[in-house]
């Protein structure tokens, strides 16, 4: 029994893959899927629990042709035609690999050693042109690794939401040089969520205590790219070092290559992010009817760039390598969690 395990959060085996633990009940469906029985709780359970594709009938080969076109940017309906089966079954299945990637997202992405981070914000919409649903990202430009992924209207709110997300997911959230567009709230929350909390002494006796102030380490620093433009013409480009120090920052530039502090990794990223959720394209009438299904296209597009897609940007090749043959065979991503 490969790589499945007890479900049961009870259960001595629980999560424990390759044991002598789980029998057959039963096989149903036109895939055969097998019905199986702990022998340690007695529980039963179906092989799709806890996956993407629990609860529903469809066959696993359908559902992956139905992931693989939603992933490559096709509409919920043109992805219904050419898999010839209902737009409800692929708008169900949508919101079943999103929910299912943010789930992967969680399990996975915890303690990342990132050094430095590229942040920045698609622009899009949901249900109306009147409703903006902007998708909001931070990424490692070593690896092109999405670190964070948040999506909403375009606020202080989503930032905050942005930096925090990422900074739980590092292993030191001290050590981050950050480069960012323009936008006024990246700079006043860096020092929040990046820096030091220290509480000064209140003066004298009397009155409220002091506020919180926060001291940026000097591993840390952030760096704004301001694009001037006249017109659709980019007229200048300013760095505008934020917090922390400038050798910090330069630091950075070393680790990565680069003469000068740019996002160009992450705005690479909104390209292919783009091509990949029809709700994402630009210029077009294309976009989501409903908020959910422009939020589980997002997830599940960036769940494939992140572990499914081969990066022909990455320096170092992988020992093993991925790509379609992942999503395929792997079974990793798309049979667990
Ligand atoms: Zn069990």
């Amino acid at each position: 029994m490969e790589s499945l395990a007890c479900v049961n959060l009870d259960c001595d085996q629980y999560g424990q893959k390759g044991g002598t633990n789980l029998i057959v009940r039963k096989v149903y469906g036109k895939d055969k899927i097998r019905y199986l029985r702990c022998r340690c709780c007695q529980q039963e359970f179906s092989e799709r629990k806890n996956t993407a594709l629990w609860n529903s009938k469809i066959s696993e080969a359908k559902a992956v042709s139905i992931a693989e076109h939603l992933a490559e940017g096709c509409h919920i309906k043109s992805t219904a035609r050419l898999v010839k089966v209902d737009p409800s079954t692929v708008r169900r299945l949508n919101q079943k690999v999103g929910r299912h990637g943010q789930q992967y997202h969680e399990q996975e992405v915890q303690d990342v050693a990132v050094t430095e981070l590229q942040a920045d914000e698609r622009h899009g919409f949901a249900g109306s042109k009147e409703h903006p649903a902007w998708e909001a990202e931070l990424m490692d430009p070593q690896s092109k690794f999405i670190l964070a992924h948040v999506q909403g209207a375009r606020d202080e709110t989503l930032i905050r939401r942005l930096l925090e997300d990422g900074a739980a997911r590092l292993h030191n959230r001290h050590a981050v040089a950050l480069f960012t567009d323009g936008l006024a709230a990246y700079r006043t929350l860096f020092p929040e969520v990046y820096g030091y909390a220290y509480y000064p002494p209140r003066q004298g006796r009397r009155g409220p205590h002091p506020k919180a102030r926060f001291r940026i380490p000097r591993t840390a620093a952030h760096v704004q790219i301001i694009k001037h433009q006249s017109g659709y013409r980019l007229k200048e480009i300013e760095i505008r070092y934020a917090h922390g120090s400038k050798k910090r920052i330069e630091l950075a530039l070393e680790r990565l290559g680069y003469h000068v502090p740019n996002t160009s990794a992450i705005e690479r990223r909104n390209g292919t992010a783009r091509l990949m959720s029809a709700a994402q394209v630009r210029k077009t009438l294309a976009f989501a009817g409903r908020e959910s299904t422009k939020e589980a296209l997002g997830w599940w597009g960036m769940t494939v760039y992140n572990w499914c897609r081969p990066h022909r940007s990455l320096k170092r090749s992988l020992p093993e390598p991925v790509g379609k043959k992942s999503m395929n065979s792997g079974h990793q991503l798309w049979l667990s969690v």
